[in-house]
C-alpha cells in the first residue's frame, strides 16, 4: 500500500474543526457521503466573513464591477457551448482489484533502472512526500530482488504519460501489484438531474461545475442595462458541484464547494498580459488580508504546451498546504473563447459596443476564480498554532490558538464577567455585550475559570476577550470605574480601556 501518509497537522485541524463546530462531515450518522461538508456555528460565520470580505473588496469598493447571482441549474445548451459537456473530463484510473479510483494526473509511478536497465515499477498517489516514497520503494524492490548494480534516482512521472507498454507493469498504488490498473479513461464530472416529470433525454440537466458561465450568458443582459463601460467586470458567489473522482485532503476537494469568480471584460485590442498580472497581485494581496502570510504562498504559470487552445496564459497562485503545495487561486486569461462559443450556440451576438472608438468587438476576459472552502482550509491551516500561556497559578501549559486575521474571525469580542454569581457583574457585563452586538459578532461566556475562558476563546480564533470585573464597577475608585480588561489574543497582552471607547478602538480592527 502506498496510501498518502497521515498528517499530523491536518489531523489536528480536522479534529480541532470538528470538536469546535466548525466543520462536520454531510451526514455523519448515516456514515456520511463521500466529498460533501457540513459547516457548523462557527464555520458559517467564518465562511460568511470570507464572502463578505471578497465581497465587499472585489464589487462595493469599486466602480468597475458588478455583481450577479445567476442559477445553478442553467439550459443544457450552456454546457455545450462552453465545452464542459465535450470537455470536462478528468482522466481516471481503476484498479480492477481493489476497485478503487484514481485520477490519472495523481498517480505518480517511474520505472526503477539499475545499471541503465528497467527492473521494474514503483507508483505511489500524489502527496508532499511521493517523490521520497517512490524512492523508498525503489531501493525495496531492489533488496527484496536482491538485483546487484547501481539504481538510479526515480523520476516520477504522472499516469496520463504511461506508454500502452508500461501499464500493466505498473503497480497499482492500493494493492501494490502491477496488472491492474486501466488505461486512463474519460470521466465526465458534471452532476445530472432532470427537471420536469419526464426522465428521457430531453429532461436531461446539469448543477454547475462553475459560476462562470453566469457571467458569460448573462454578459449581453448587464451591458444593456447601461451601467457598465469596459474594462468592467461581473463577479458572483455560489456553489459548483463536481462529481470528483477522489475528493480528498478534507475540504480542498469537495464534490460540492462554493466558487468566487469574477470575469473581467477588456478590450480586445488591450494588454491583456498587463491585466492578468494585475489581477494575480489582487488576488495575492487579498490572501494577505485575509490573514495568509506572503510566505506560505507562490505561483505557478501553467505551461504553454498544456493550456486550453483559447488561453492565453494562467497562473495559479499557490498555498503551502500542510499536504503540499496547491492551487488555491486560479487566474485565467481565457481570450474571447467563452462569448464567441455563447455567440455561435445561441445565435445572440456577445459584442460590445465602443461608442467612442464607434467600434463593435467581442471583449476578452479575464478571470480569477477560487473556492470559498479552500480559502477557508488555507486560513484555518495558515491560523493554526500552538503555543505556551500561563494558566490559572502562573504555570506554563500549552495552548492551541487559531490566529485569524480579526476581519476574518468567526467571533470578533468575547465577553467575560468575572464572576458569574454577581449579579452586577453580570450585568455589566451584557451591558457590553448589547453595546458591541450591533456592530461585530461577540460571545458572551460566564462559565469556568478565566482562563480557561480565554484558551476557549483562542481555539476558536476571536482576537479580542473583554473582561468585567470589579474594578470596572468603581470599587477602585473613579479612576477605574467602566473601564474593561481587553486582551489580545496573540500576545496574551491586557490593557486597561473604558468601555465609552471601546468601539471607536475595537472598529477599525476588524474590519
Ligand atoms: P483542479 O485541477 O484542482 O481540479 P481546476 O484547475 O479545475 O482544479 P478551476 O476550475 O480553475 O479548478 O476552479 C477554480 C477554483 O475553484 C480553484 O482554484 C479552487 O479554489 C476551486 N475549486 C475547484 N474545484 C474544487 C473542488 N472540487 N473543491 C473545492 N474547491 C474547488
Amino acid at each position: 500500500m502506498t496510501e498518502p501518509k497521515e498528517n499530523p497537522l491536518m489531523e489536528k485541524i480536522v479534529s480541532l474543526c470538528k470538536r469546535r463546530g466548525f466543520i462536520f462531515q454531510s451526514s455523519e450518522i448515516y456514515g456520511g457521503i463521500n466529498g460533501f461538508w457540513d459547516y457548523g456555528p462557527l464555520g458559517v460565520e467564518l465562511r460568511k466573513n470570507i464572502r463578505d470580505c471578497w465581497w465587499n473588496d472585489m464589487v462595493r469598493q469599486r466602480d468597475d464591477i458588478v455583481g450577479l447571482e445567476s442559477s445553478i441549474i442553467m439550459h443544457p445548451k450552456v454546457w455545450e457551448a462552453s465545452g464542459h459537456i465535450g470537455g470536462f473530463n478528468d482522466p481516471m484510473v481503476d484498479c480492477k482489484v481493489s476497485k478503487q479510483r484514481f485520477r490519472a494526473d495523481q498517480l505518480f509511478f517511474a520505472p526503477v533502472i539499475i545499471d541503465r536497465k528497467i527492473v521494474g515499477y514503483v507508483s505511489a498517489l500524489e502527496s508532499e512526500t511521493t517523490a521520497a516514497e517512490m524512492q523508498e520503494q525503489a531501493e525495496k524492490f531492489k533488496r527484496k530482488k536482491a538485483i546487484q548494480g547501481k539504481l538510479e534516482p526515480v523520476q516520477p512521472r504522472d499516469f496520463t504519460e504511461a506508454k500502452s507498454e508500461e501499464i500493466p507493469l505498473i503497480p497499482s498504488p492500493a494493492t501494490g501489484e502491477p496488472g491492474s490498473l486501466t488505461p486512463p479513461r474519460a470521466f465526465n464530472m458534471m452532476l445530472q438531474t432532470y427537471v420536469g416529470a419526464l426522465r428521457d433525454e430531453s429532461a436531461v440537466a446539469y448543477l454547475r461545475p462553475e459560476t462562470a458561465q453566469g457571467m458569460f450568458v448573462d454578459f449581453k443582459a448587464i451591458v444593456d442595462t447601461g451601467r457598465v463601460k469596459i474594462p468592467f467586470g461581473i463577479a458572483q458567489v455560489g456553489k459548483s458541484f463536481r462529481n470528483e473522482i477522489t475528493p480528498r485532503n478534507f475540504i480542498f476537494r469537495s464534490r460540492e464547494f462554493e466558487q468566487m469568480e469574477m470575469e473581467y471584460f477588456i478590450s480586445d485590442e488591450d494588454d491583456w498580459a498587463k491585466w492578468h498580472r494585475y489581477w494575480i497581485d489582487w488576488c495575492r494581496e487579498w490572501l494577505v488580508k485575509a490573514g495568509i502570510p506572503a510566505a506560505q504562498l507562490s505561483e505557478y504559470n501553467h505551461p504553454k504546451e498544456k493550456l486550453s487552445h483559447y488561453s492565453k496564459g494562467t497562473t495559479d497562485i499557490m498555498f503551502q498546504f500542510p499536504f503540499g503545495v496547491q492551487e488555491l487561486w486560479g487566474i485565467a486569461a481565457r481570450g474571447n473563447f467563452d462569448l464567441s462559443q455563447h455567440a455561435k450556440f445561441s445565435g445572440e451576438p456577445m459584442e460590445y459596443f465602443d461608442d467612442v472608438a464607434k467600434r463593435k468587438y467581442v471583449p476578452h476576459v479575464i478571470e480569477p476564480a477560487v473556492g470559498v472552502d479552500r480559502i477557508m482550509l488555507a486560513i484555518l491551516c495558515s491560523a493554526y498554532c500552538e503555543d505556551q500561556a500561563p494558566d490559572e497559578k502562573g504555570k506554563m501549559e500549552s495552548r492551541v490558538v487559531l490566529k485569524f486575521a480579526p476581519r476574518i474571525a468567526p467571533i470578533k469580542v468575547a465577553i467575560f464577567p468575572l464572576l458569574k454569581n454577581k449579579p452586577e457583574l453580570v450585568e455589566k457585563a451584557k451591558a457590553v455585550r448589547d453595546l458591541l452586538r450591533p456592530h461585530m459578532t461577540v460571545f458572551y461566556d460566564e462559565a469556568g475559570a478565566i482562563g480557561r475562558r480565554y484558551r476557549r476563546q483562542d481555539e476558536i480564533g476571536t482576537p479580542f476577550g473583554l473582561t468585567i470585573d470589579f474594578d470596572t464597577l468603581g470599587e477602585k475608585g473613579d479612576e477605574l470605574k467602566d473601564t474593561v480588561t481587553l486582551r489580545d489574543r496573540d500576545t496574551m497582552k491586557q490593557e486597561r480601556v473604558k468601555i465609552s471607547e471601546l468601539l471607536q478602538l475595537l472598529l477599525p480592527k476588524i474590519r
